[in-house]
C-alpha cells in the first residue's frame, strides 16, 4: 500500500493533560482514504514545549496514538513564522489586504527556517514511491525544499486560502521565493477557477513564464495545475442530526425562542469576514423593520489571532457596534444581536444552524467558507435560506443561495426582507440542488480526486521529443577524434539568458571553461552568436576563438578582431523599411527596444509587459509576413525578440563552411534557440548537435541548461585530454 504524508502547519491534535485528537473536515477526508493509503501527518504541535525529554516523550505518544509526526518550533520562530509571516503578512495578502501586510526580514528568515524544518522531517519520513500533500500559505516554500531534496518525491500543494490578483501578489517583496516554492510541487490545487487564473497571471507577471491552463512548465520541470473546491464531512452532520443530545439542544432553543425569526452568522472574528459590514447592514435593516420584538440575531464570533494586533482591533471595534446596534434597537422584550464570543459545541452548533430561519455568510473574501455548506447540510427540519457574499469560493458551487455584495448593505437589507418573506416552495427550490452538491462533493471527495489527480502525475521532468540526454557513449567519436571543432551559440547555450542583454557578460564560470577550452590542441573554438560585432570583441576578442557575430554574417579569426563578411553582395537594401515598422512598435510597445545590426534588425520585448509583449510581436510578425514575401529576408521569432535578417546569412552556412575549409574530423554545435537550427539541420556522421533548454529541435542530443552544458564542455575536454591529440 502507498504511504501519504500530509503535512500541515498544524497537526489536529491538542495536547493538554491528555492529548485528544481534534475532528476538523481534513481529519475525517482523510481517514476515508486508509484503503488506498497508509497515512502519516506532520505538522506543529501547537504552543511552546521547551523541555527536551517532554519533547521526546510527547512525539512518541503521539506517533504511536496516531502515526503523526510532531515539530516543535523555537518559540521564537513560532513567533515570526505562525503570527508574523504567516498571519500578518501572508494571509492579509491573499486575502486582498494590503494594507493589513507587513513585512520584517525576521519573519521570512523564521518562514524558510521553519519551511526547512518541515522539509527535514518529511524528508525522514519519505520512502521511495511515497506522495506527499503539502497544506496551505503556511508552507508555500516546502515543495521546492522537497523537490530540491528529493527530486523523485510526488509533491501536491492545496492552497485553501484565496489566490489574488497578480496585482496584488506582486506587493510582496519575497514574491519571487514564494511563487518558485510553489512550482515544486507536481501538482497545484485551488479552491476556484479564478484563483487558478490569478495564480498563472501571477506566473507570468512575476517570473515571467507562459503557462497552460493546467500546466506551467519552469526550469525542465513541469507542475499541474487543478480546481478542487473542498468539501465538508457532510455524513458527520447527518449522524448529529439524528442523535438525542442534538434534539434536546433543538428543542430547548425552539421553547426560548419561540415566535422569533432567526438569523445566524458563525464566523471566526477575522477582518476577511465582513462583520462590520454585516453589523452596517443588520442595522439599515432594524431600522425598517417593523417587528422589533420578533427578529433575532445570534452571532457566533470564534476568537482568532488574539495575539496579532489587527484582530485586536477588530475585536473592539465589533463589540463597539455591537453594542450600539443593541442599544438603539432593544425593546423590552427583545434585545436584537445575540453576539457570542466563544466557540460553541458539535451538536448547539447543529441545533442552531437547523433552527435559524436564515443564514448570513457575508465575508469579504473566503477561500471556501464551510459554515455555508454545514447550514445546508443541517436543514433537515425545515428549510432554511442562505444568504451568501459572491465573493466567498462557496458561492461559485451554491448559486442557489441569495447571492450578495457584502459592500451593498442596501442589497444585503432587501436580500434578508426576501429570505424572511419566502415561501415554502422556493425555499425548497433553492435547497434541494445545493444538499445535493454538500453531500455528493463532500470532503472524502475532494480529497480523493485531488490524490487521484496527484497519482497520475507522469514524471514530472519535461520531455522532449525522441530526445536523449547526451551522455559519453554519445559523444566518444569526439573524444577520440583528431581535429575537432566546437560551433557554440552564446546566450542560452554557454550563458544564462538575462533579462538584460548585457547582464550576461561572461562571469567566473563562463571564463573558467573557456581557460580550458581555448589552448587545448586539436580542437578550435567557433562562438556563433546574433550579436553585434562591438560586443563580441568586447566579450571575446581576447581569447583563442573565431568570432561569428549577427547570426552568420561576420567572422573573425581568432585575436585578429578583424570582421570579414562571408558574403559581401548580400542584398541589405529591406533594412531601412524595417527599421521604419520597427521604430512604430518600439513607440507602441512601452519596455521594447530596436537593436539596428549590419545585416539584421531586431525588436525586442523581455521588458514589456508580457501578454502585451507577446501580443504585439505577434500582430508584428503576421505584418512582416504581408510585408516581406517578396524580399530576401528571414523572419526569426525567437525568445522574446522579432528579428529580420538576410535569407543568404545563417549559423548553419557559417558552421558549413569552417567544416569544409578546415577538414575538421568531427564537429560538435549547440544552441538554444530557432536561430541555432540552421547548425542543426546540417547533418552527417561527423556532426553531433545539442540543443539547450526545452523546445522542438532538429538537434540530436538535448542538455538541460546553460550550466550543465557548460559541465558537459568540460567533461568532453577532460576526456580528449590523453588521448595523443
Ligand atoms: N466552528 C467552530 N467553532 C464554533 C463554530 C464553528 O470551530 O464555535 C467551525 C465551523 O463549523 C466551520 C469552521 O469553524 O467548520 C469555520 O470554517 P470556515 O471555512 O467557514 O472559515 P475559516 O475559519 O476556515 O476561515
Amino acid at each position: 500500500m502507498k504511504t501519504l504524508i500530509n503535512v500541515s502547519n498544524r497537526l489536529p491534535i491538542t495536547i493538554g493533560d491528555k492529548i485528544t485528537r481534534s475532528s476538523g473536515g481534513l481529519v475525517s477526508a482523510l481517514e476515508d482514504l486508509n484503503e488506498t493509503f497508509q497515512l502519516k501527518w506532520v505538522g506543529w504541535a501547537g504552543g511552546n514545549i521547551s523541555d527536551s525529554s517532554q519533547k521526546k516523550k510527547i512525539a512518541k505518544e503521539i506517533r504511536k496514538a496516531f502515526n503523526y509526526y510532531v515539530i516543535f518550533l523555537e518559540e521564537k520562530d513560532a513567533v515570526n513564522y505562525y503570527n508574523g509571516y504567516s498571519n500578518s503578512s501572508l494571509w492579509p495578502l491573499m486575502h486582498y489586504m494590503t494594507t493589513y501586510s507587513r513585512y520584517e526580514t525576521e519573519w521570512f528568515e523564521a518562514y524558510q527556517r521553519v519551511n526547512h524544518q518541515f522539509a527535514d522531517a518529511v524528508i525522514q519520513q519519505v520512502r521511495r514511491g511515497d506522495q506527499v500533500w503539502v497544506h496551505d500559505y503556511h508552507l508555500m516554500l516546502l515543495p521546492a525544499i522537497l523537490k530540491d531534496r528529493s527530486p523523485d518525491l510526488k509533491v501536491g500543494f492545496f492552497l485553501h486560502t484565496p489566490f489574488p490578483s497578480s496585482e496584488v501578489f506582486r506587493c510582496h517583496p519575497n514574491r519571487e521565493e514564494l511563487m518558485n516554492g510553489l512550482l515544486g510541487a507536481d501538482l497545484i490545487g485551488f479552491q476556484t477557477f479564478g484563483y487558478l487564473r490569478h495564480f498563472r497571471s501571477t506566473v507570468l507577471r512575476v517570473l515571467g513564464i507562459e503557462s497552460e491552463m493546467q500546466l506551467i512548465v519552469c526550469k525542465n520541470r513541469k507542475t499541474a495545475l487543478g480546481v478542487y473546491p473542498i468539501g465538508i464531512n457532510a455524513g458527520k452532520f447527518s449522524e448529529e442530526l439524528n442523535s438525542s443530545v442534538y434534539a434536546k439542544h433543538l428543542a430547548d432553543y425552539q421553547k426560548v425562542y419561540k415566535g422569533k425569526k432567526i438569523v445566524l452568522s458563525v464566523d471566526r472574528l477575522d477582518y476577511t469576514k465582513g462583520i462590520l459590514q454585516r453589523l452596517d447592514a443588520i442595522e439599515q435593516f432594524l431600522s425598517q423593520y417593523s417587528h422589533k420584538d420578533k427578529i433575532l440575531f445570534i452571532f457566533i464570533s470564534i476568537p482568532s489571532r488574539e495575539s496579532v494586533e489587527a484582530y485586536q482591533v477588530l475585536v473592539d471595534e465589533v463589540q463597539g457596534r455591537v453594542s450600539q446596534i443593541n442599544g438603539k434597537y432593544s425593546t423590552i422584550k427583545n434585545v436584537p444581536l445575540n453576539y457570542i464570543q466563544h466557540s460553541i459545541g458539535f451538536s448547539e452548533l447543529c441545533a442552531l444552524y437547523s433552527l435559524a430561519d436564515a443564514c448570513l455568510v457575508t465575508p469579504i473574501i473566503d477561500g471556501m467558507n464551510l459554515v455555508a455548506k454545514e447550514y445546508i447540510a443541517c436543514q433537515k427540519e425545515k428549510n432554511g435560506v442562505l444568504i451568501l457574499s459572491e465573493f466567498a469560493g462557496a458561492a461559485q458551487e451554491l448559486p442557489n443561495a441569495l447571492i450578495v455584495n457584502p459592500y451593498d448593505p442596501k442589497q444585503m437589507v432587501e436580500q434578508l426582507n426576501m429570505a424572511l418573506k419566502m415561501d415554502e416552495d422556493e425555499k425548497r427550490r433553492r435547497l434541494e440542488p445545493m444538499k445535493e452538491r454538500v453531500f455528493c462533493y463532500d470532503a472524502a471527495y475532494w480529497a480523493k480526486v485531488f490524490l487521484n489527480d496527484l497519482s497520475s502525475q507522469a514524471n514530472s521532468e519535461v520531455e522532449m521529443v525522441n530526445l536523449q540526454r547526451i551522455s559519453l557513449k554519445d559523444i566518444q567519436p569526439l573524444i577520440k577524434a583528431k581535429r575537432v571543432a566546437l560551433f557554440l551559440d552564446y546566450d542560452g547555450t554557454l550563458a544564462e539568458l538575462k533579462k538584460k542583454p548585457s547582464d550576461a557578460k561572461p562571469n567566473r564560470a563562463i571564463k573558467n571553461l573557456f581557460a580550458k577550452l581555448e589552448h587545448f590542441p586539436q580542437t578550435d573554438v567557433y562562438i556563433t552568436s546574433g550579436r553585434k560585432k562591438e560586443e563580441m570583441i568586447n566579450w571575446f576578442g581576447d581569447y583563442n576563438f573565431t568570432l561569428i557575430a549577427e547570426h552568420g554574417f561576420f567572422y573573425s579569426l581568432p585575436r585578429l578582431k578583424k570582421w570579414e563578411a562571408f558574403d559581401n553582395s548580400a542584398d541589405l537594401s529591406w533594412m531601412e523599411k524595417i527599421i521604419e515598422v520597427f521604430n512604430h512598435y518600439f513607440g507602441m510597445t512601452p519596455g521594447s527596444c530596436v537593436e539596428v545590426k549590419t545585416s539584421s534588425v531586431v525588436w525586442h520585448y523581455r521588458q514589456s509587459d508580457p501578454e502585451f509583449g507577446t501580443w504585439k510581436a505577434n500582430q508584428l510578425v503576421a505584418e512582416l509576413y504581408e510585408m516581406l514575401s517578396n524580399l530576401p529576408v528571414e523572419i526569426h521569432h525567437g525568445k522574446k525578440i522579432v528579428e529580420v535578417c538576410s535569407i543568404h546569412i545563417n549559423k548553419g552556412m557559417a558552421m558549413e563552411y569552417f567544416i569544409n575549409k578546415n577538414k575538421y574530423d568531427m564537429a560538435l554545435c549547440a544552441g538554444d534557440d530557432e536561430t541555432d537550427e540552421s547548425m542543426f539541420r546540417i547533418t552527417g556522421d561527423r556532426i553531433t548537435s545539442i540543443k539547450v533548454g526545452p523546445g522542438k529541435t532538429y538537434a540530436g542530443f538535448k542538455v538541460d541548461s546553460p550550466a550543465k552544458f557548460r559541465q558537459f564542455l568540460a567533461r568532453l575536454i577532460e576526456k580528449r585530454k590523453g588521448k595523443n591529440l
